[in-house]
């Protein structure tokens, strides 16, 4: 009984996250899970959280003021991160060519295993809004 009601939690977690493409916080799914797990804790989705980055999952896009910005969309794909309201918008267009992973493998040395491509600056709403 009480393993079911976690993994119902778990799936739930990991519902919410890709529910949207906002890129939400872990504070954002505890939020919106709340009124229907009324004994969910903020831990309990952090826990999880971890956990599905740890299985590949969910990504992580990265700290917005403060707050790490989650991506239920695990393929790969550049994003934009405004800098004045922190939101956090997937560019659908490949900018780098995958010849740049083999490049960088062959000058370092190393091993790539994908490559990530962030954007920062001001985003429409708020280049309207000035
Ligand atoms: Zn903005
Ligand atoms: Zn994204």
């Amino acid at each position: 009984m009480k393993r079911q009601n976690f993994s119902r939690k778990r799936e739930a977690i990991l519902e919410a996250i890709c529910s949207t493409d906002t890129h939400p916080t872990a504070e954002w799914v505890y939020q919106k899970l709340k009124p229907d797990f009324p004994d969910l804790s903020l831990g309990t989705v952090y826990r999880n959280i971890a956990k599905f980055k740890e299985n590949g999952m969910v990504s992580s896009v990265g700290v917005v003021n403060g707050q790490e910005r989650l991506d239920g969309n695990t393929n790969p794909h550049a994003h934009f991160i405004c800098n004045s309201c922190g939101a956090v918008l997937d560019l659908k267009r490949e900018f780098l060519k995958e010849e740049i992973d083999s490049e960088v493998e062959k000058i370092f040395g190393l091993e790539i295993l994908y490559h990530e491509l962030v954007f920062r600056g001001k985003c429409k709403n708020c280049l309207v809004r000035h």
